[in-house]
């Protein structure tokens, strides 16, 4: 520890005295009152406008075990990098939260929840520091620093503001008034005590301890430019005062890990447990080989993706779940659960490294997930997207919702024997495109029989039911000298221009009789 600064230096140095005291932020964000066991987990994304597909998976982590232990999940905005703002970025967070379901209790108590509307606490947990001699004020350019760095790589050292590199570590009260008054504005430099030939051992939930040599970097607290915290500084206060249990983000912050540590056993406050997640692999469709997904290359990395395409968000997180809990599928399948909801998730159970996110997957829990859904619900999620995410030919296709019921309500209800073709909305409107005047296409090259849809055009009745419509079919097939089968594939390639549909029979009464004769028509020309 250094020399702590008198009362009056610390508000120059911080551009004003400190609001609170440790104390009064104690009292002020008083412990919770949560079940025992209870987690309190945060998404804290720093506003980029981008969501990546592993943002997700952390979230579903974050509020799976604030769910499952009755205790609370928040959203905290990250925004101390003012550099990196970005227009409308905290709104592509709110609405995939809101789209994936994701619903945080923000507790006004423990707010707010923007890291730049927090600065009068991160200031009063500084100023602390600096009186009892954990911190300093830092007079260090951006030059200096560039210099401080080319001596340092040239040396062969590590880069970075610590030991003897640190200039101002043990500057005097005088240094810094002279600083002060020609105007400078220093940041507020941890002073480390730490030491690279101890270690510290520190605990993720997954990967159980870890040794790591200490960290002796005098690592910024409070930034020079616009007097916000890092990072570190920030996840320090804020995951103390909200009363965070549990800290789920990415592996990139392992390294990180052992300053973390040191910073809570500087406060003497106890640190949350962290989960450290495993980034998300996929197989490289040339190479063969699973690599990182990259937010560049890879249209999945982005969440926005996944609604734009109309994937059912249901299924994206029963996959994601899946994937964080390898037995999910297992106990589904076996009708232990319905949902990843029900599903007891243990932190332990997490994948370390190596978590593979395979689209081909993701279709496989798509289709059962539609083919799950009563036709209302289905109805209701296609029209949903088709309105906020569809062309305008998507949209003609939800206008008339008494149709889309019927055309969607083919095959679904015998819950036994349901259709598990339809794997995103966009593709179901497609795969079923042909049941629209304006989108079907006739087949030019199958080789119609005339005679026999002639036939059938002669005795077609739109109110026969299925038995009556089949004898006639075969009525035609013998007159014909056609297969019954052969009869019905006339009729099905002139409706639907396919060889290949789900159930004749209800294709022709959804269609009506109407469009049936005219279809048929059609095709004897
Ligand atoms: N803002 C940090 C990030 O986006 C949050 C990390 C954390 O969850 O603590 O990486």
């Amino acid at each position: 520890m250094r020399t702590g600064l008198s009362k009056d230096l610390i508000a120059r140095v911080l551009g004003a005295a400190p609001k609170y005291t440790l104390d009064e932020l104690e009292a002020k964000f008083p412990p919770r009152n949560l079940p025992d066991g209870a987690f309190v987990t945060r998404f804290a994304p720093s506003p980029t406008g981008f969501m990546h597909i592993g943002n997700l998976y952390s979230v579903l982590i974050d509020y799976k075990f604030a769910q499952q232990s009755k205790g609370v999940f928040m959203l905290r905005i990250e925004d101390t990098d003012t550099k990196r703002e970005v227009q409308g970025a905290v709104d592509v967070v709110k609405s995939a939260m809101h789209n994936f379901g994701f619903v945080y209790n923000n507790d006004e108590v423990y707010g707010p929840y923007y890291q730049s509307q927090r600065k009068d606490i991160y200031h009063s947990v500084a100023a602390h520091l600096l009186a009892t001699g954990r911190a300093y004020p830092c007079f260090l350019s951006a030059e200096d620093m560039d210099e401080i760095r080319e001596k340092q790589k040239a040396a062969g050292f590590a880069t970075g503001i610590y030991g003897e590199f640190a200039r101002d570590r043990d500057i005097t009260e005088e240094e810094i008034i002279a600083y002060l008054d020609k105007g400078l504005v220093p940041s507020i430099r941890l002073y480390s005590m730490g030491n690279p030939e101890q270690r510290i051992f520190c605990k993720d939930a997954v990967r159980g301890s870890i040794g790591f040599p200490e960290s002796n970097e005098d690592i910024v607290l409070i930034k020079s430019n616009d007097g916000l915290p890092t990072y570190h500084f920030a996840h320090l206060c804020d995951d103390h005062f909200m009363h965070t249990t549990h800290v789920v983000r990415g592996e990139e912050w392992l390294p990180s890990l052992p300053l973390h540590y040191q910073l809570f056993r500087m406060m003497e406050w106890v640190p949350p447990i962290y989960i450290h997640t495993a980034t998300l692999d996929k197989i490289d469709a040339e190479s063969g080989k699973q690599r990182k997904m990259s937010k560049r290359k890879d249209p999945e990395a982005n969440v926005a993706f996944f609604l734009q395409e109309g994937w059912p968000t249901d299924a994206v997180i029963e996959y994601l779940g899946n994937i964080l809990a390898s037995g999910y599928e297992e106990a589904k399948m076996k009708g232990q659960v319905k949902s990843f909801w029900d599903y007891e998730m243990r932190p332990k159970k997490i994948p370390m490294s190596g978590a593979l996110f395979d689209m081909k997957k993701l279709e496989w829990w798509a289709k059962e997930f539609i083919g799950s859904l009563p036709v209302s619900e289905l109805v209701a999620r296609v029209v949903a997207w088709a309105n906020e995410y569809g062309t305008d030919t998507n949209k003609m296709q939800v206008a008339d919702v008494k149709y889309l019921t019927g055309v969607l309500g083919i095959e679904r209800d015998n819950p036994k024997r349901v259709r598990k073709d339809f794997i995103t909305w966009s593709q179901t409107l497609e795969n079923v495109a042909f049941f629209w005047d304006e989108l079907f296409v006739p087949n030019a090259e199958y080789e119609f029989n005339s005679d026999a849809l002639r036939e059938f055009l002669a005795t077609y009745n739109e109110s026969d039911d299925k038995d009556t419509w089949w004898a006639k079919i075969v009525a035609v097939a013998d007159k014909t000298g056609l297969k019954n089968g052969d009869v019905a594939m006339n009729l099905r390639v002139a409706l639907s221009g396919r060889t290949n549909t789900p159930d004749l029979y209800s294709i022709m009464t959804v269609m009506g009789g109407e469009r049936v004769i005219k279809r048929i028509e059609g095709a004897i020309k």
